[in-house]
């Protein structure tokens, strides 16, 4: 073993050929495993960008044509969350793009870079999928959570040209679509499952967050009225 500025350094040998290249154990480890970690987070970021534009321009500017904006805009009409085949579907676009984009980091920047980048995106992707499917079917266990729904809900019953990013909202304050939510109105058919409780009352705990507004029951026109004004971009009405 061999100390040099670069740390602990091997020397390797096969037989009667030396490896002359040396193998810097600790330094190149640490360098690498930085690189993946600081590309991850580029990654990562890179993967909120895109939560941001692709809900804003891709599904709500769209209005429907394509794809993605109608599943989406499916999405505001019942503001509920389910699994359906659909989602896997995003799923392995989001996992072919972060292989894309983790290739393009690795032949621009190195290898290790292109790792964590692809791998950051990915992580960003299903960070941002498991908070948003959780906002619309559990209680917030924390401040962050808290907030999350309060500006995600704004986005469905408040305006949904509004608020765009999910996990965070630095994106609509560049691009200058944040809204403070002040207190949701939710529409009582609309609501999520945990708000209500056995009375169909807001429970006291997000009572100064939300309030219901309207009839707990639907039919066939109000539901056609939910579709249209969801596929125009306008809240529901109470
Ligand atoms: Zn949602
Ligand atoms: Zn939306």
């Amino acid at each position: 073993m061999v100390y040099d500025a670069r740390g602990p350094r091997v020397n390797v040998q096969f037989g009667l050929f030396p490896i002359v290249k040396h193998v810097h154990v600790s330094y190149d480890a640490s360098m690498t495993l930085l690189i993946i970690v600081a590309a991850g987070a580029a990654g990562a970021f890179w993967w909120c960008l895109f939560e941001y534009v692709l809900h804003r321009w891709a599904f709500h500017e769209l209005r429907g044509w394509g794809i993605g904006s109608r599943e989406h805009l499916n999405h505001h009409v019942t503001s509920g969350w389910r699994f359906d085949a659909m989602i896997l579907l995003a799923w392995l676009g989001v996992v072919l793009t972060g292989v894309g984009w983790g290739w393009a980091a690795g032949a621009v920047v190195s290898p290790a870079a292109g790792i964590g980048f692809g791998v950051g995106w990915i992580a960003g992707y299903f960070f941002y999928e498991y908070h948003h499917a959780m906002a619309h079917l559990r209680a917030p266990r924390n401040r962050w959570e808290r907030w999350l729904r309060i500006h995600h809900f704004h986005h469905h019953f408040g305006h949904p040209l509004s608020n765009h990013g999910v996990t965070i909202p630095l994106w609509d304050h560049v691009f200058g679509t944040y809204e403070a939510p002040g207190v949701v109105s939710v529409p009582r058919r609309l609501a999520m499952v945990w708000l209500v409780d056995d009375n169909g009352e807001v429970r006291p705990e997000f009572a100064a967050d939300y309030r219901l507004v309207g009839a707990a029951t639907t039919d066939e026109r109000q539901a056609g009225i939910d579709r249209a004004r969801a596929f125009a971009n306008l809240e529901p009405l109470p």
